[in-house]
């Protein structure tokens, strides 16, 4: 080995990262550093293969290296990577999340999902003209000051309840309250009437695997109703994930605003928010809620979206979550023959494994016992793990045989 890598990058980089639960805290060790990637594998710069089951965070839906996604990148690059004026693209990405999104009647992109999370909640602010937000415990909706309130996997990674750096007086304006719990909603809408908006996750993805109880999201829809606040679902980690028309049309409720991120971008850089008209035109230029950005519906992430969401359909979606489905039975079988209590929780083709004792030390041993393996989990036990339409069960077979021969 020439160089190390993980040396080098502390040297110039903030914590040798770009962000923070790369670093490997959670799990020991040194981060590994990727070179490449195909279908269901990434490959280390010792040329080490692994089974992806971290697909940037969720991002990778297809698999690394799509073909048509990569064609569509080469060919956009070729003709201009960014002008600042407006492309045809943007409209044809637009028109193609409506398919799975009806609800998002205009939409608006941004370069990352915080992005689109900190523009929604500054128009739900802007529409109701009210300040004061609701979130619940453990969701996270990126690093948005307002909401690095009790925000799941990367603050409870590493110890913090919540962010240095973020005034008093605007934490102030967000009120978190217990996810799953309807009463809990009710009792504070009775007391406050200053509410602008409750964003959630409908299907949380970063404190683990939690669904939504059904009753809990009608109940947010109603509350919302009634009190004329708005009703944000961040759909950053579950669209396009969880089945087409994400977590929204499984529950069947249909939010004020949705947020999307992640699979939208094909795995460049990208946010969205959308809603009906009536709410999206108090954006500038019609309105008077200013919201830009240089690189937003970037013409690479705007043709590399589209050319993973262009097809995709509700048949796409049950084949891939019957594979992850049929794997995750398979592991737990395994997980009680070598008497491991884990709790596996699953959603569409996302889930989480939790060691029920000692789970920071028991996941920091299977982290690292898989990793040697050949096999890459997200490097904290609060963050899900994902397959791709390119985990086959050729490769899903192999990790099984890996789970039982080598964990210990
Ligand atoms: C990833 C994520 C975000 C933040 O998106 P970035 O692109 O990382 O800024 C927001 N909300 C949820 C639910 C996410 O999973």
């Amino acid at each position: 080995m020439a160089l190390n890598s993980w040396v080098e990058a502390q040297r110039h980089l903030a914590g040798g990262v770009n962000s923070p639960v790369r670093a490997f805290k959670a799990v020991g060790g040194e981060p590994v550093f990727i070179q490449s990637g195909k279908g269901p594998y990434i490959f280390d710069n010792q040329n080490r293969r692994y089974v992806d089951f971290c697909l940037s965070w969720g991002a990778i839906l297809l698999g690394h290296a799509y073909p048509s996604v990569t064609r569509v990148i080469a060919h956009q690059a070729k003709k201009g990577t960014s002008f600042g004026a407006p492309t045809e693209a943007e409209t044809a990405l637009a028109r193609e999340i409506k398919k799975a999104f009806p609800g998002m009647e205009k939409i608006r992109f941004t370069s990352s999902g915080t992005e689109a999370v900190m523009s929604a909640v500054r128009l739900a602010r802007g529409v109701t003209k009210r300040d004061r937000i609701v979130k619940f415990e453990g969701c996270y909706h990126g690093h948005v000051d307002s909401l690095l309130v009790k925000a799941g996997s990367g603050l409870a990674t590493l110890g913090l309840a919540e962010s240095a750096g973020v005034p008093e007086e605007l934490a102030r304006l967000t009120t978190v309250l217990p996810y799953n719990d309807a009463r809990g909603a009710q009792k504070f809408f009775q007391k406050n009437k200053d509410i602008a908006c409750v964003i959630v996750e409908p299907i949380a993805a970063n404190m683990g695997v939690v669904p939504a109880k059904q009753e809990f999201l009608e109940e947010l829809r109603k509350l919302t109703k009634i009190n004329d606040s708005l009703l944000v679902f961040d759909e950053v980690i579950t669209g396009y994930r969880v089945g087409y028309g994400g977590a929204q049309h499984l529950y069947k409720i249909d939010p004020d605003i949705t947020i999307l991120g992640k699979i939208i971008g094909g795995g460049l850089p990208v946010g969205a928010f959308g809603a009906k008209a009536g709410i999206m035109d108090h954006l500038a230029p019609l309105g008077n809620v200013y919201q830009a950005g240089t690189l937003s519906g970037n013409p690479l992430s705007m043709a590399a979206g589209l050319a993973v969401l262009s097809g995709l359909s509700k048949k796409f979606y049950a084949p891939l979550n019957a594979r992850t489905k049929n794997f995750l039975s398979e592991a737990r079988l395994i997980f009680k023959k070598k008497n491991k209590k884990v709790a596996i929780r699953e959603a569409g083709s996302m889930f989480t494994t939790f060691f029920e004792d000692k789970r920071t030390e028991n996941f920091r041993r299977f982290f690292h016992q898989m990793l040697s393996a050949g096999v890459y989990f997200p490097p904290s036990a609060f963050e899900a793990s994902f397959l791709s339409a390119a985990h086959t069960e050729r490769e899903l077979d192999g990790v099984l045989k890996k789970i039982f021969t080598k964990i210990s």
